[in-house]
């Protein structure tokens, strides 16, 4: 967290919050909505009340083994890594697939 500016426009801010990854394992997806990283539910808006609700009422296991501070971090870089993973093996497939339906396609041709 190298950024020295505040954020008071938090709440009015339509965008997804760096900070809400750590606090309650959000991420944003590519439609730029925040991504539960623990149950992978997409939330409408970007708001943090909303977050803060999804993540105290659902997540209080979570919460409880993973205070805020180094243990949360770790914890939520994990989940992160996790996902990461997920989708480049979904890629990986997709890829795959793609390329032996042009082989496919190729020998049909011939
Ligand atoms: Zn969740």
């Amino acid at each position: 967290m190298a950024s020295g500016k505040n954020r008071r426009t938090e709440e009015e801010n339509r965008e997804f919050n760096q900070d809400w990854t750590e606090s309650f394992a959000f991420i944003c997806n590519t439609d730029g909505l925040p991504t539960c990283l623990i149950c992978h539910e997409t939330l409408a808006y970007n708001k943090k009340s909303n977050l803060e609700r999804h993540f105290t009422t659902k997540h209080t296991r979570f919460a409880d083994k993973y205070p805020t501070g180094d243990a949360r971090k770790k914890a939520v870089e994990e989940l992160q890594k996790k996902q990461q993973q997920q989708q480049q093996s979904s890629s990986m497939l997709r890829n795959w697939v793609q390329s032996s339906n042009n082989v496919n396609l190729e020998r049909f041709t011939v």
